[in-house]
């Protein structure tokens, strides 16, 4: 496949060999490079010399450049993105199903790559993995993998995927745990699935400690755009609370054993069924985060933390209005009213019901830009919000690197009348805004 060339320095040490943009990088050493993470292992080497293998992309001729391994060589060079590898499931509750069918050609986009999973966490089930690709994670020793298990008995599972795979999951991560590829796993829990199997399924994963390292159970997310779609019930209360005494059943389990809680259950459970939130210290390093395991928890410890030192410099001068969506909407309306009668500050809450994706999706990262201008409009309106407020919006409802919404509404058509900052969804960052 090689790797495309999107940069080079000026003073990069391949210039002297008349190396181009868009010429490829095909070998180090001789080994064949195929993506990013071959050229970051290839060159790691104790070799004296390091051969590089170009292919010119004017002439197809092949250019080798022998450069003298040192730490201070400047390859000064930048490739395209790896051309990244699709997902062959058709899970029942995937997401990408589940937008309206006006949504950016991006968000249909189903993607299932493990170079990802190493790279940023991404989930993966191993349904399109090849033997070649199973080589390249036990020689390039890419650990640790997010891999999306579900429930270990292969019916249930290849039921919720959608997919008629060939393996046994439990063989595979077996063989990972063997060849010490480590693996933060998850469950996406769904009523008259896997529900009644997830005590089997945290049992098995148990077995293969130390190389499991954490275990998340998520609910199904499901929005008003199922038409056509495999009918699902979301998780109701009484559900949640069931799995909330078995993740706890566990966690007391792997703390005695292994001195570590290893299985978590996202926030929602917690949310969903009024129930006061785990210590900050069950979660360890915040491994499954991203998947809203112990967000609330950190955000909690840190805001008691940090609040004293910050509070010193507080601007009482200015309201200020926390945009949050209806699912903790509760927990922003405690850490308000801590703000406003122990420190005398004027902060209040900004709840958006999600009318995009509809009710039950309620967590602050799905949030349509439209909502939350609709809302903001009628709070205006009714002089809850004034030109001065500053408006604190959650960073984590743009998408990535950009200043659009998941509907597509852009930051530019909220009024310019209305001072809205975008704030990282830390406690750190809300404190330190506080102040300004
Ligand atoms: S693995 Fe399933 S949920 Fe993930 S993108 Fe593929 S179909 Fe969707």
């Amino acid at each position: 496949m090689a790797l495309k060339l999107k940069t080079i320095s000026d003073n990069s040490i391949f210039r002297k060999y008349n190396i181009n943009i868009d010429d490829y990088l095909l070998a180090i050493n001789n080994n064949k490079i195929d993506d990013i993470l071959d050229y970051y292992f290839y060159l790691t080497t104790d070799r004296k010399k390091i051969k590089f293998s170009f292919q010119k992309s004017v002439d197809n001729k092949i250019v080798n450049c022998y450069i003298v391994n040192s730490d201070y060589f400047n390859a000064g060079i930048d490739f395209y993105d790896f051309k990244v590898l699709r997902c062959g499931n058709n899970c029942v509750f995937c997401f990408c199903d589940q937008h309206p069918k006006t949504a950016r050609a991006t968000l249909f986009f189903k993607d299932e790559d493990y170079r990802l999973s190493f790279l940023y966490g991404n989930y993966i089930t191993l349904t399109n993995l090849k033997d070649r690709d199973y080589e390249k994670i036990m020689k390039l020793k890419l650990s640790p993998l997010y891999i999306s298990v579900h429930s270990t008995n292969d019916e249930i599972r290849r039921r919720m995927l959608g997919a008629n795979y060939k393996f046994k999951i439990l063989d595979k991560l077996r063989f990972f745990a063997k060849n010490k590829i480590n693996m933060h796993t998850q469950i996406v829990l769904i009523p008259n699935y896997n529900f009644d199997d997830l005590e089997n399924t945290i049992n098995d994963l148990l077995q293969l400690y130390p190389n499991i390292l954490s275990i998340a159970v998520v609910p199904v997310g499901l929005t008003k755009y199922r038409k056509n779609l495999t009918p699902l019930k979301k998780i109701n209360k009484f559900q949640a609370l069931k799995v909330l005494r078995i993740v706890e059943k566990y966690q007391k389990y792997c703390f005695e054993k292994f001195g570590k809680y290893i299985v978590y259950a996202s926030d929602e459970f917690y949310f969903l069924t009024n129930t006061a939130l785990p210590d900050y210290s069950i979660y360890g390093e915040f491994e499954q985060l991203e998947n809203g395991v112990g967000m609330a928890s950190k955000f909690n410890y840190e805001f008691h933390k940090k609040i004293k030192r910050y509070s010193k410099k507080f601007n009482r001068e200015n309201h200020y209005a926390i945009i949050t969506g209806k699912m903790v909407e509760n927990f922003f309306y405690n850490i308000s009213q801590i703000l406003n009668n122990e420190y005398k500050m004027n902060v209040s809450v900004i709840s958006v019901s999600n009318q995009y994706f509809g009710k039950s999706v309620n967590v602050a990262g799905l949030l349509a830009g439209a909502d939350i201008n609709r809302t903001l409009k009628k709070l205006y309106s009714e002089k809850k919000i004034t030109d001065n407020t500053i408006i604190l919006l959650p960073a984590n409802t743009l998408q990535y690197n950009s200043d659009l919404f998941i509907d597509g509404f852009k930051m530019e058509q909220f009024p310019k009348n209305l001072n809205i900052k975008i704030i990282e969804p830390t406690a750190q960052t809300l404190l330190k805004t506080l102040t300004k």
